[in-house]
């Protein structure tokens, strides 16, 4: 059927034509195909894990994961040896991470499996054996996948980003500062997702911690807009991937400009 032929098909089809070019609207249908992408990516990496029998994502799946839905992480790298590893850094550009990847150690730094700000291709090298022996002084039957080379994130306001399906309200994100506000002072806020917007402004507002990203004397102040999007995008993607039964993105790097996850993981149920 030739739809030119008809004269409301003709108004439609060039009303279509005309929102098209309508920038926002591509933008809004660009969006609705990345959503498409990372829904597949994601469940491809939960399956294979599930398939594995593991029951939780490694930390470049869980960023892998993450990145799909738009937060920002750590660029990395796997290397299977040192000279891979080595490629990687000078790849980056140092400093750089080292990191243990094992579908056994869940706390890469309790084993020693983290080794930060290496700066040049001996202290890869180095670094690279240590993390290895490390890991077998702790598990001697670890199995190791690989050894993730990744960017040395700068210094900024840690901050930390979690989800929990909880058995009546289903996936729930909490929001806190890093290191003593959260263990020792217990200062977190949750929210029920989906978020809206307004909620995860509020979640930011009404921690005690919150001058702290505000800025006071002469520190200055956190990119709180980076926060409210990661907050949304984590809350997308705990209700789009609903095996999901913990979040944990801790902790992200927040500074002037921008926010970066320097560790992602993801328990399944
Ligand atoms: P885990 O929580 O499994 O012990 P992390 O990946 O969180 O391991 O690493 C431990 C700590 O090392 C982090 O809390 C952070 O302070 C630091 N760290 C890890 N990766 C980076 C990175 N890419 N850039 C900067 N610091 C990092
Ligand atoms: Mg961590």
């Amino acid at each position: 059927m030739n739809v030119g032929h008809f004269p409301e098909w003709r108004k439609l089809l060039q009303l279509l034509i005309a929102s098209a070019k309508n920038i926002e609207t591509r933008t809004y249908y660009l969006g609705l195909i990345t959503a498409e992408t990372a829904m597949s990516t994601a469940s491809k990496l939960i399956s294979k894990a599930k398939s594995e029998g593991r029951k939780y994502l490694l930390e470049p799946e869980a960023k892998a994961v993450c990145s799909e839905y738009g937060i920002p992480v750590t660029k990395f790298g796997m290397a299977k040896n040192e000279t891979e590893a080595v490629k990687l850094a000078n790849k980056t550009g140092y400093p750089v991470v080292l990191k243990i990847v094992s579908p056994d150690i869940l706390h890469k730094s309790d084993v020693g499996g983290v080794m930060i700000n290496l700066k040049n291709e001996k202290e890869v090298r180095k670094a690279y054996g240590q993390i290895l022996e490390n890991v077998r002084k702790h598990k001697k039957d670890a199995k190791i996948t690989g050894v993730l080379v990744q960017e040395m994130a700068p210094a900024g306001t840690e901050v930390i980003v979690g989800a929990i399906k909880d058995p009546q309200f289903g996936p729930t994100v909490m929001f806190g500062l890093g290191g003593i506000f959260v263990e020792v002072l217990k200062d977190v806020t949750f929210r029920i997702a989906p978020l809206t917007e307004e909620e995860a402004c509020e979640m930011i507002t009404e921690l005690k911690a919150y001058p702290v990203l505000k800025g006071y004397r002469n520190t200055s102040p956190a990119d709180i807009s980076a926060i409210i999007a990661i907050l949304l995008k984590t809350s997308k993607l705990v209700m789009a991937h609903q095996e999901i039964k913990e979040l944990d993105l801790n902790p992200i790097m927040v500074y002037a400009k921008g926010a970066k996850t320097v560790d992602a993981r993801i328990i399944l149920e």
